[in-house]
């Protein structure tokens, strides 16, 4: 008997779903493999997600969404939630493919004195309400802790956390035994720069896209100033 065949196949199918899932995102661009990175952070690694272009492709966000939507149709959901502009544009997929049309409020995320900061229009907190069931909508989760402040906020304003959904999450994270989501779930080790196998071996190091967020300031027109 193979190895494969002896495996549990619900781990089985999770695989197979993540690949297609990997595969997607390969399609837009926004996921590199195989490679010797540079890493904002200054380590490297062999991985990649271009957040920004994770949802350039709605035929492939919808599917996407209608995935998570799947997973947590069994629970009724009044609401759901995310911060920042991918995130939201897959909440709103995610909210029109669940079975209880949820509606879409979204926060927006900062940092205030060198802090992470998540904050929700006035509007959107009125609609909180105790016991409002809602679930947590995030493209990439890498640390968790912007998802740690969401939930704080909810959980202040008398909101329930129903689960989290994701696009990507690294296995490492974990958010207090809420229900996790991820359409992948994936960790792939980081190295100091001193302590890396692929520098040692050589491999050319592609600081593409460091390079690219230092270089690249994004682009902005101005209304002309009035004669
Ligand atoms: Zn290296």
């Amino acid at each position: 008997m193979s190895a494969a065949a002896r495996k549990d196949p619900a781990a089985v199918e999770t695989e197979v779903r993540e690949k297609i899932h990997l595969e997607i995102l390969k399609r837009t661009g926004a996921y590199h493999a195989n490679d010797h990175i540079l890493l904002p952070s200054g380590q490297h690694t062999t991985e990649y997600i271009e957040k920004t272009l994770v949802t350039t492709e709605p035929s492939f966000t919808e599917g996407l969404g209608a995935v998570i939507a799947k997973h947590f149709a069994q629970w009724p959901i009044d609401m759901v939630l995310s911060t920042g502009p991918g995130a939201l544009i897959l909440s709103h997929c995610v909210a029109r493919a669940h079975p209880s049309r949820p509606i879409v409020v979204y926060g927006t995320k900062g940092l205030s004195g060198g802090k992470r900061r998540v904050s929700l229009p006035v509007e959107f907190q009125r609609l909180i309400r105790p016991s409002v069931k809602i679930l947590l909508i995030e493209d990439l989760v890498s640390t968790g802790s912007t998802l740690s402040l969401l939930i704080n906020l909810v959980e202040q304003l008398g909101g329930i956390v129903v689960g989290v959904g994701c696009l990507w999450r690294r296995t490492s994270v974990e958010l207090d035994n809420r229900p996790v989501f991820s359409l992948v779930s994936r960790d792939f080790p980081t190295y100091d720069p001193d302590k890396c196998p692929f520098c040692k071996r050589g491999v050319p190091l592609n600081e593409e896209f460091v390079r690219r967020r230092h270089a690249r300031k994004p682009s902005s027109v101005q209304e002309p100033k009035e004669a």
